[in-house]
């Protein structure tokens, strides 16, 4: 049988060689560590969390949990060994990260047909290939995924503002309106007073700011500074950068407001919205807090959080089909944060996808795609049809799914409709990801 190379053994490439082993076909593995190690990685086990320890919600009204049930029912390696490997973290699964680590380790180890390397690769090797070297991706191999994307095909830092739910903003205080009524009425705009402005400045410049790793005190580039350090440059810095009002006159009273913050679309379907300018270090409760300030988004639901670290991720709607094979090459596969999902489980779920399709190439078949409503095909279709000028890596949520036939009001009610609706077409596609060659 013709095999398939894995190139990385993190959360995405232990996934993805354990989907390609199960299927019978035979997987060379490498993973660079100990022999080569990256600035977050300490052990040399697969599947090493390099942060925290929790694996995020388990409950099916969080679509992490879901995305996690998904795998489940599609033999998940990674969740196999998270499961046997929980600890105590209330609606959340958290995990002994030594032995969860060593599970995946040794389960890889002990397959017949899995053989593993322990060497740096800085190109792609012969044959049918996923790529799952993650975030910290080595400068070697980075400049071989560089040279086959293309000049903006590959990112090295990720300096994104949160994404919001559209559900969650509430439309009474915003208005739409693009800055001097240019082109179409993309943004939506929060309108602040003087007093609200300054309220928002004074929490924003003492929030408190995730702490950083070493590895990660890069200068800021322009266009890119963090919301809380332009603010400390003085009260009215921001009023001209993101906050500027000038062009964005309320429709509703004819007034220019004191300050602006501006909301632009982030799906093609419109129910996400990021918040312009706001990349941000901040810790996750304090952009909860401080951005809740702001006229229209007290209630607000944050999908994915505004981050700073470094990241190696493509621009995926350029350069990946929602199959995670690559436009450039065929036989080519990538997985993992690489791809622009962002998150532990994410990252499995794209290996385990990478996996099935890197198989069935070697088997003959024809690679799958996801359907749309599960959270598995739900995050492949977002990373591939983003618009690539904004492009974000993402995490798993329920606003990138198709909406609902109905509408429910309540929003735990609203999500557990979509993970039953979920669940349901992954049980119909299921022949599919278990078919075997004839
Ligand atoms: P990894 O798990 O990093 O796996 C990539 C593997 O490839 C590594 O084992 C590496 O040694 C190997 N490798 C790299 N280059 C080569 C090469 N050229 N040849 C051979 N092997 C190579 N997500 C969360 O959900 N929660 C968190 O708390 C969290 N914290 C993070 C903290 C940091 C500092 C970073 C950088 C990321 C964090 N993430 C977190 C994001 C992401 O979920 C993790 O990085 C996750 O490990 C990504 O999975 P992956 O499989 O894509 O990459």
């Amino acid at each position: 049988t013709m095999s398939v190379n894995v190139i990385g053994a993190g959360l995405a490439g232990s996934e993805a060689a354990w989907q390609i082993a199960k299927r019978g076909v035979p997987v060379n593995l490498y993973e660079m560590r100990p022999v080569k190690n990256t600035p977050a990685h300490h052990t040399n086990q697969f599947a090493e969390l390099v942060c925290t320890n929790s694996l995020r919600a388990n409950g099916l009204s969080n679509a992490v949990g879901l995305l996690k049930e998904e795998m489940r029912r599609t033999d998940s390696l990674i969740m196999r060994a998270a499961d046997a490997h929980a600890v105590p973290a209330g609606g959340a699964l958290a995990v002994d990260r030594g032995p969860f680590s060593q599970a995946v380790t040794d389960a890889l180890t002990n397959l017949p047909n899995v053989t593993i390397h322990r060497e740096e690769l800085t190109a792609f090797p012969e044959g049918i290939t996923v790529v799952a070297t993650g975030p910290l991706t080595s400068p070697g191999l980075a400049q071989a995924i560089k040279d086959l994307n293309g000049d903006d095909g590959l990112y090295f830092y990720d300096a994104a503002a949160p994404i919001l739910d559209e559900a969650s903003i509430d439309m009474t205080k915003v208005y739409r309106k693009s800055r001097y009524d240019k082109g179409t009425a993309d943004y939506l705009n929060c309108p602040m007073t003087e007093e609200e402005f300054h309220d928002f400045y004074e929490a924003l410049i003492h929030a408190e700011v995730a702490e950083s790793h070493d590895f990660e005190k890069e200068k800021f580039f322009d266009g890119c500074m963090p919301i809380e350090v332009m603010a400390k440059r003085g009260e009215r810095t921001m009023l001209f950068g993101p906050l500027k009002p000038v062009g964005l006159e309320d429709p509703r009273t004819g007034k220019r407001p004191y300050a602006v913050v501006q909301l632009r679309q982030d799906n093609a379907v419109g129910s996400l919205y990021n918040i312009v300018g706001f990349q941000t270090h901040l810790k996750w409760g304090e952009q909860k807090r401080v951005f809740s300030m702001i006229p229209g988004l007290e209630h607000v639901a944050i999908v994915r959080y505004g981050v700073m670290h470094r990241n190696t991720f493509m621009n995926a709607p350029l350069v990946l089909a929602p199959t995670y094979e690559s436009l450039k090459q065929s036989h080519l596969f990538f997985a993992g944060q690489m791809t622009g999902v962002e998150g532990y489980v994410e990252s499995a779920a794209s290996g385990m996808v990478s996996g099935i399709n890197a198989a069935r190439t070697a088997q003959g078949l024809e690679p799958i795609i996801f359907p749309e409503d599960t959270e598995v095909g739900a995050m492949a279709h977002y990373i591939t049809h983003a618009d690539p000028k904004h492009f974000q890596p993402m995490n798993a949520n329920y606003g990138i799914m198709p909406k609902l036939d109905h509408k429910v009001r309540d929003k735990k009610t609203r999500n557990l409709e979509l993970a039953d609706r979920a669940l349901a077409a992954l049980a119909d596609f299921q022949h599919v990801t278990t078919e075997q060659p004839a």
